[in-house]
C-alpha cells in the first residue's frame, strides 16, 4: 500500500508540474479540497465531459440534455430533503484533531477484511490452477466464511446505528472494533455528530434567514423540478432520459484526497424516467451501459468492480457503485440507483403542481420512477490519471534510463499530435510547421522545436501525447514522417499525403461509441 501512496504522491506533483491541476489560489498557501485545472488539464477534463455527453445524449435517441442554474429556489433543497438530512456523521480524534467520517471509518475496516478474503482467494488460485471453482471456494472455504461473517457483523451493526439515527451506537462500533486514527494511531474519540454537507449564501441585500440560498449539493434536482418542461417542449415519453453536466458544492469533512474527495467539483448525471414497476431492468440496463463506458476507454478492467450498496437510502430500492481501484484502493466513481418516484413526489407536495406523466400506451397518469447514473467529472479525471501514469525503465545501448509516461486513452488525450522538426534548420523547421498548420484544424497539435529529440519525446510522453510526428531530412526527398508511438515507443514511416487519415484511424471516437 505504501507504494500505491507513493505514487499517489508523484500523480499529484506530476498534475502540477505537467499543468494538469493546481492547488487553488495557491500563491495563498491555497484553500483544503479545492483545485483549479491548469492547461491540459482543463482539455483532459473537457473531453472526458465530451465522450460522457456524445455517448449519453448525442447516441441514445431517448436521453436530451439540459443545462440548469446552480442556484436554485431553497423549497428545492427541502423537498429533495437535503436541508434535513443531508448530513454526515462526524467523529473527531482528540489527539490528532483530525475529523473523519465514521462511515469511511468503518468502511475502511471491512476493506481490509475484503482484502484478506482477496488474498485467500488468490492463494486458492496459485494452488488450484485451471480447476479453482471461485464461487465454490468462497461458499465453503473457512477462511473466508469465518472473515465474510466478521463484515456481515459489521455491516449490520452499523446499518441498525445509522438508519435508526443512533449516533452513540456508531460510536460504540468505532470502540468496540478498536477503530485507531490513522494519522496518531490513538483511539481517543469525541462522539459522534451529524454535520449539514450544503453550503449556503445569500441572495438579496439583507442577511437574513429569508434570503439564504444554497449551491447545490447536486445536479440531479434541477433536472428533476424541469421534468415537465423538458418532457413536453422536447416531446418526448417515457421512458426517456434527462443529462447534464455542471458543478457541485459539498462541504465535505474529510477532504485528504487531491481530487478524489473536493468541495467544489463536477458531476455527469442522468436521470432516466421509467414507467413503474418496469425499474428493475432499467436499472440492469444502465448499470451494464455505463460498466462498458467505462471499458470502452481500454481501462485496465481487472481494476474495477460493481458495489452493491449496504445502506440503502430510504427512496432506494436498489442502488450500486462503480469503484476502480485507486491508488487509495476500491473507491466509488459512479453511482447507479433506482430512486423511485420520491424525487418527483417530494416535488409534487413542496410545490403544489403534479409532476405526472399521462401514458398513452396504458391510458393511465403517474408520477414515473427514476433510475439515475451519477459520475462525478474530477474522480474520473482522477481515475484516468491513476490509470495512465507510468514509470518506466528503458535499456538502450547498454544505459538505463526512465521515462514518465501518461498512457492516457489517445482520445481523451489533451495534445493528439506533436509536431517536431529534428532540427531547426535546413528547411525541416518550415517543413513542420505547415504539416502542423494543416493538421491544427483537425486535431490538437503542439509544435515543438527546442532540444534534442529525445528530451521532446520524454515532454511529449510526461504530458500524454498519444503521437509525435517528426520531420528529418528524409522528409524533403520521401515526403515521409516518422510517426513515434508513445506507448509502444514503436516508429513508422508515414507519406504525408496519408498523415491525417492515419491519424484519424487511430483516434477515432466514432469508433468506441458506435461498439458501446
Ligand atoms: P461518496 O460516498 O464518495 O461521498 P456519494 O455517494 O456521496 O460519494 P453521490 O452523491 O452519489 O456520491 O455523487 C455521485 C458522484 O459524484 C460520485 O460517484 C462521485 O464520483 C462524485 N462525487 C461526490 N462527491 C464528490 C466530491 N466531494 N468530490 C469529487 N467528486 C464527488
Amino acid at each position: 500500500m505504501s507504494n500505491e501512496l507513493d505514487s499517489f504522491k508523484e500523480i499529484i506533483s506530476h498534475c502540477k508540474e505537467y499543468g494538469y491541476v493546481f492547488p487553488s489560489s495557491e500563491i495563498y498557501d491555497g484553500l483544503a479540497a479545492v483545485y483549479d485545472y491548469g492547461p491540459y488539464g482543463a482539455e483532459l477534463k473537457k473531453n472526458i465531459r465530451d465522450y460522457w455527453w456524445q455517448a449519453m445524449v448525442l447516441i441514445n435517441d431517448d436521453v436530451v440534455g439540459i443545462d440548469a442554474a446552480i442556484f436554485m429556489n431553497p423549497k428545492t433543497w427541502k423537498a429533495s430533503g437535503h436541508v434535513d438530512n443531508f448530513n454526515d456523521p462526524m467523529i473527531d480524534n482528540k489527539d490528532s484533531k483530525k475529523r473523519y467520517r465514521a462511515d469511511v471509518l468503518i468502511e475502511d475496516y471491512i476493506e481490509k477484511y475484503r482484502q484478506k478474503i482477496d488474498k485467500e482467494v488468490a492463494k486458492g488460485i496459485k494452488r488450484f490452477g485451471e480447476n479453482f471453482d471461485e464461487a465454490q471456494f468462497r461458499a465453503t472455504n473457512p477462511n473466508v466464511l469465518r472473515t465474510q461473517q466478521k463484515i456481515d457483523e459489521v455491516e449490520s451493526r452499523f446499518k441498525e446505528a445509522i438508519n435508526s439515527g443512533n449516533l452513540a451506537d456508531v460510536k460504540q462500533l468505532i470502540v468496540d472494533l478498536e477503530i485507531a486514527c490513522p494519522e496518531s494511531g490513538s483511539k481517543n474519540w469525541t462522539d459522534v455528530r451529524q454535520f449539514n454537507l450544503m453550503f449556503s449564501t445569500q441572495m438579496g441585500s439583507v442577511a437574513d434567514d429569508s434570503g439564504v440560498i444554497y449551491l447545490r449539493p447536486e445536479t440531479a434536482q434541477g433536472i428533476f423540478v424541469n421534468f415537465l418542461n423538458v418532457q413536453k417542449s422536447a416531446r418526448r415519453k417515457v421512458p426517456f432520459g434527462i443529462a447534464q453536466t455542471g458543478k457541485a458544492f459539498r462541504n465535505e469533512i474529510v477532504a485528504r484526497q487531491f481530487l478524489f474527495r473536493m468541495k467544489e467539483f463536477e458531476q455527469m448525471e442522468m436521470q432516466f424516467f421509467v414507467r413503474p414497476g418496469t425499474e428493475m431492468e432499467w436499472y440492469e440496463h444502465w448499470k451494464q451501459k455505463r460498466m462498458n463506458w467505462h471499458l470502452s476507454l481500454g481501462l485496465n478492467k481487472d481494476k474495477y468492480r460493481f458495489h452493491n450498496h449496504v445502506n440503502l437510502a430510504h427512496y432506494a430500492n436498489a442502488a450500486v457503485d462503480i469503484e476502480y481501484n485507486f491508488p487509495i484502493g476500491f473507491k466509488e466513481v459512479e453511482g447507479i440507483h433506482s430512486r423511485t418516484d420520491f424525487d418527483l413526489k417530494r416535488h409534487e407536495q413542496e410545490s403544489g403542481r403534479k409532476l405526472r406523466y399521462f401514458d398513452p400506451e396504458i391510458n393511465e397518469s403517474y408520477v414515473p420512477y427514476v433510475v439515475e447514473t451519477s459520475i462525478g467529472l474530477d474522480r474520473m479525471f482522477l481515475l484516468i490519471l491513476s490509470n495512465a501514469y507510468t514509470v518506466e525503465q528503458l535499456e538502450q545501448d547498454g544505459k538505463t534510463s526512465e521515462r514518465t509516461v501518461l498512457k492516457i486513452p489517445p482520445v481523451l488525450a489533451p495534445v493528439k499530435l506533436a509536431i517536431l522538426s529534428l532540427v531547426k534548420k535546413d528547411g525541416l523547421d518550415e517543413k513542420a510547421m505547415q504539416i502542423f498548420n494543416d493538421l491544427r484544424f483537425d486535431f490538437a497539435c503542439q509544435y515543438d522545436e527546442k532540444d534534442a529529440i529525445g528530451r521532446r519525446y520524454r515532454r511529449q510522453d510526461a504530458i500524454g501525447t498519444p503521437y509525435c510526428i517528426t520531420i528529418d531530412y528524409d522528409t524533403i526527398t520521401d515526403n515521409s514522417v516518422t510517426v513515434r508511438y508513445r506507448d509502444s515507443m514503436e516508429q513508422k514511416r508515414v507519406k504525408i499525403d496519408e498523415l491525417r487519415a492515419e491519424m484519424q484511424a487511430e483516434l477515432n471516437v466514432s469508433k468506441l461509441l458506435r461498439n458501446l
